[in-house]
């Protein structure tokens, strides 16, 4: 009989529950033998990303042999023109998922405490655990962040509080006056990571941005990412802004080469195009119209949501619901693990996509 491998792991990583992403559409293709697959399940953009990013993977092409730019300098500095920010405060990872590992493995360790809300990002408690340090859940309120409750949880211990906002996956989103008084509260030996991976897709013009908090606070670490409204996911682009003395400590612990070559130069080509970002934008609040009218038109409700996605409340299990719309071909995602038993969310996608979905739902619903 094999040696027991799970015992022989580190007491938080035998913990964790691995992330579950959404279903690939060539898996539901060869499991139903079906074509005609649409998948609003991971947040992905509908749009797919900038032709300027195109041309630019083409021009890397030649260079696949050679390592990326360890620093990679030329889009810290298109980051740091574009907000007006001083290069030293830039980290790049391999996605924002790599900025949370290193928040995680550079300030986290055996006896330290981390805090995160209840129905947030399931990465959080993921690079908590690894690093053997002890993650805090702070109940929801109204299914978001209660800023108030997670300021009172901070004990010695606290090191890390993950903030998303908006939050996924209820899209629920924290306002500036909230988030002025929590930053208040919290001492300067707690870092707090806001993280805004659907910071652009926001229409409101009194969001909180946390580029001004950083301003005015040393203990903040500002995650973004290339993966939601620029379309790049597949390239695995995120960035934090944090000060410089932070920014260093969280490039201590980054492999040397951890962005890759083409997605250096995918990010700066897709930072250039904000008139792709702002269409995805106006396509994203549309079809938010679109997908909320529908299903409150179908007798379900919803939480409000300020991300590209949208949890539908169907006042019964989610799961079979998930399974029948699969078996019409649309791939949704399931967040009872994330203590939402009762509802699905649904990435906003193509005013087709959107409807094809909405169709499939009320078919689902009334069989
Ligand atoms: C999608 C998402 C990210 C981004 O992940 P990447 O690693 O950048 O692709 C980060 N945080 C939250 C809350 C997300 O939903």
């Amino acid at each position: 009989m094999a040696c027991d491998y799970i015992a022989l792991a580190n007491p938080g990583v035998q913990k964790i529950s691995p992330y579950q992403p959404g279903k690939p559409i060539e898996e539901l293709e060869r499991e139903l033998g079906i074509t005609d697959i649409i998948k609003l399940a991971s947040n992905e953009n509908p749009l797919g990303c900038s032709p300027r990013v195109l041309v630019a993977i083409e021009s890397g092409m030649s260079e696949l042999a050679l390592y990326p730019d360890g620093n990679g300098f030329v889009l810290k500095k298109a980051l740091s023109d574009f907000y007006q920010r001083p290069i030293e405060e830039i980290t790049l990872g391999n996605g924002s998922n790599d900025i949370l590992e290193l928040t995680a493995r550079a300030f986290l360790g055996a006896g330290d405490e981390a805090i995160y809300a209840q129905h947030s990002f399931a990465v959080y408690p993921l690079v908590v655990q690894a690093v053997g340090a002890t993650g805090i859940t702070v109940p929801a309120r109204n299914w978001g962040h209660d800023l108030v409750a997670m300021a009172a949880a901070i004990t010695p211990k606290t090191r890390v509080i993950f903030i998303a906002n908006p939050n996924n996956p209820t899209g629920t989103w924290v306002e500036k006056d909230e988030l002025d008084t929590f930053f208040r509260a919290v001492p300067e030996n707690v870092l707090v990571v806001l993280d805004e991976a659907y910071g652009e897709f926001v229409e409101a013009a009194d969001f909180p941005d946390g580029l001004d908090y950083l301003s005015r606070y040393p203990n903040i670490i500002v995650s973004r990412t290339f993966s939601k409204a620029y379309g790049l996911a597949a390239l695995r682009v995120g960035y934090a802004f944090a000060h410089p003395d932070v920014t260093n400590v969280l490039n201590r612990v980054r492999q040397p080469f951890n962005v890759n070559a083409l997605g250096l130069r995918a990010a700066v080509a897709a930072l250039g195009d904000q008139s792709f970002v702002a269409r995805v934008r106006t396509l994203n609040t549309d079809g938010m119209r679109q997908i909320s009218e529908g299903v409150v038109a179908l007798g379900l409700d919803f939480i409000p949501s300020r991300g590209n996605f949208l949890c539908i409340d169907l006042k019964r299990p989610g799961l079979p619901v998930y399974e029948a719309l699969l078996r019409q071909g649309v791939i949704v995602r399931p967040v009872t693990s994330y203590g939402l038993p009762d509802f699905l969310r649904v990435t906003i996608g193509t005013r087709a996509e959107n409807e094809r979905f909405l169709a499939a739902l009320k078919a689902v619903l009334s069989s």
